[in-house]
């Protein structure tokens, strides 16, 4: 090999050593890129290092926040909300029955779920007898209290007015109830199937949440929040999407990716009676939230949100499509239909998702009645692990009738 043969060669060395350099670090990017658009596409990332502390909290007061978010314009028309808050709508808390950050009936009832399930709990340690929905509708009674019902008015309760949480003040306001829950708590309490009304107004799934907190099964989760619903609901889409809710907060709980909750969820569903409608709705939640940014107008398309159906399905697109807590729950808001019901379903399954530390301090901090969410939340855990007998002041707190 002659002098100009080597310095040729070692030339097309180094080209081939830089190129393959340069393929290399091309590699590096791309594989960065797919990664970001993995975890993106799987969105929610699993996060396992999320204790169920965190997921409880991060559900009940992720709900409050986006209750509180929507109030202000629950009765708005999209145009309404943009001459009002300008072309973005609501960007932050507003003021709603006189105060900034006031939660409604959708949070006030998801507390009376989360003290209901607690106190079936409590029942079932001192008694060994107990069902979450018969315990939970005394707890619905409470609230209808807290409405402006005297306790001595309500027949079907012949027990004292006791527990910590109908005692705090801040719950007792009249935010816009829905007509279904006050109307059919006066009555007997309603069944799956049974019929007990044709609602199928969101007043049950915007409740649910709580259900999936304790679960012990993804089935019974579903069960439960079936249950629980049905005591005001009787139309069949009403009750089945607080099962859906229900169950998929249990998912999260665990720590499932979000889609992979939904896929199971909806196996779940299937196997119920006359499950077509939710199914659909969600279907169509879903097939949009893969080619469609969350704009007002593409919420819309999936409906206004005052039946069940349309809420759970706001909720779920307003989720899959959020790139963090806030852009999701304020999407879920900003739109024609039932925005405080469709914010606190959102902020629930977001907050479970990503936990309480998603929660963007401005918003975990200024909401309503915070500090209830948090108890409710520990002690929702708390009571539900184990089968230790109650201590007297879990008793006191939570009477289990
Ligand atoms: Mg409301």
């Amino acid at each position: 090999m002659g002098p100009a043969m080597a310095a040729e060669t070692a030339t097309a060395l180094k080209a081939r050593r830089m190129a393959a350099g340069k393929k290399a670090a091309e590699t590096k990017a791309r594989m960065k890129r797919e990664a970001i658009a993995t975890a993106k596409a799987h969105h929610p990332t699993r996060l396992p290092e999320l204790q169920p502390l965190q997921r409880a909290r991060g559900c009940l007061v992720g709900g409050a926040v986006g209750d509180a978010l929507g109030g202000p314009v629950e009765f708005l028309s999209l145009a309404a909300i943009r001459s009002r808050f300008g072309p973005q709508g609501v960007t932050k808390f507003e003021e709603a029955y006189g105060q900034v950050g006031a939660i409604t009936d959708d949070t006030q009832m998801t507390f009376f779920t989360a003290e209901g399930l607690i106190r079936a709990i409590v029942r079932g340690r001192e008694r060994g007898l107990s069902n979450f929905e018969g315990v939970t509708y005394y707890a619905y009674l409470r609230w209808l209290h807290t409405q402006g019902v005297p306790w001595d008015r309500i027949p079907q309760c012949s027990g004292e007015l006791d527990g910590w949480l109908v005692g705090e003040k801040a719950l007792h306001h009249r935010r816009a109830p829905g007509n279904t829950c006050l109307s059919s708590l006066a009555g007997p309490m309603g069944e799956p199937y049974q019929k007990l009304n044709n609602s199928k107004g969101c007043g049950g799934v915007m409740r649910a949440a709580p259900v999936g907190l304790i679960a012990r099964s993804y089935g019974s989760a579903f069960h439960t929040g079936c249950q629980i619903a049905a005591i005001t609901h009787g139309h069949p889409s009403g009750f089945l999407a607080a099962g859906y809710l229900a169950m998929l907060i249990a998912e999260l709980m665990d720590g499932a990716r979000l889609q992979d909750a939904l896929d199971r969820t909806d196996a779940v569903l299937s196997q119920w009676r006359e499950y077509e409608e939710v199914a659909e709705a969600v279907r169509r939640a879903r097939r949009a939230a893969g080619s469609q940014r969350p704009t007002p107008e593409n919420v819309e398309r999936l409906g206004e949100g005052w039946v069940a159906e349309e809420a759970l399905a706001i909720a779920i697109f307003c989720s899959l499509t959020a790139d963090d807590f806030r852009s999701g729950v304020l999407a879920a808001v900003n739109h024609g239909g039932d925005s405080d019901s469709t914010g606190a379903i959102t902020g629930n399954i977001l907050g479970a998702l990503w936990g309480y530390e998603a929660i963007p301090a401005d918003l975990a901090q200024q909401v309503e009645a915070r500090e209830i969410a948090e108890t409710l939340a520990r002690d929702l855990l708390e009571l539900s692990a184990g089968n230790d007998r109650v201590q007297p002041r879990q008793i006191e707190r939570y009477p289990g009738w």
